[in-house]
């Protein structure tokens, strides 16, 4: 019997599906993310309209528009924006760190990633009319800065 092409920690690697909310953008994405958490940034909360935006990074070239192309609004520039529908608004997805990663903005997808966001970030900037209910690391700012400066804050 054939050997599987695919390792096994890659045997369930899928693509999700995800589109926006008038349906007019569609996109696929390996299931491969890397990271996901929540952002309570100010910019991420106007950006959603919400409290703060779950997200979940993976490199740019793992993601690509399946449909409704045309209909993309960007904000920003090539190496760094923000992708929504110009019909209905949504934010879809970044385009961050020079240009090698997106981060999706989870809400957009259709199916049940393999990842859950595992800390909330920029809680130094969170509304203050928001509690955070659950037992995730959060950090003041980026996790990477406020590690290294000695663990999460509490
Ligand atoms: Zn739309
Ligand atoms: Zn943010």
């Amino acid at each position: 019997m054939e050997k599987p092409v695919t390792s096994p920690e890659r045997a369930s690697a899928r693509t999700l599906v995800g589109k926006c909310q008038c349906g007019a953008v569609h996109y696929a994405v390996a299931d491969e993310f890397v990271y996901a958490a929540n952002c309570h940034c100010a910019n991420c909360r106007r950006a959603t309209g919400s409290a703060f935006k779950p997200f979940a990074g993976i490199a740019r070239d793992k993601l690509r528009i399946t449909s409704g192309a045309d209909h993309l609004m960007i904000f920003g520039d090539d190496d760094g924006h923000d992708a929504r529908c110009q019909a209905c608004g949504s934010l879809l997805y970044s385009v961050v760190r020079d240009g090698a990663f997106v981060h999706v903005a989870m809400g957009t997808l259709v199916d049940d990633p393999a990842i859950r966001p595992s800390k909330h970030i920029f809680v130094g900037s969170k509304a203050p009319w928001f509690t955070i209910t659950d037992d995730l690391p959060q950090y003041a700012a980026h996790a990477e800065a406020t590690a290294s400066a000695g663990g999460p804050a509490s």
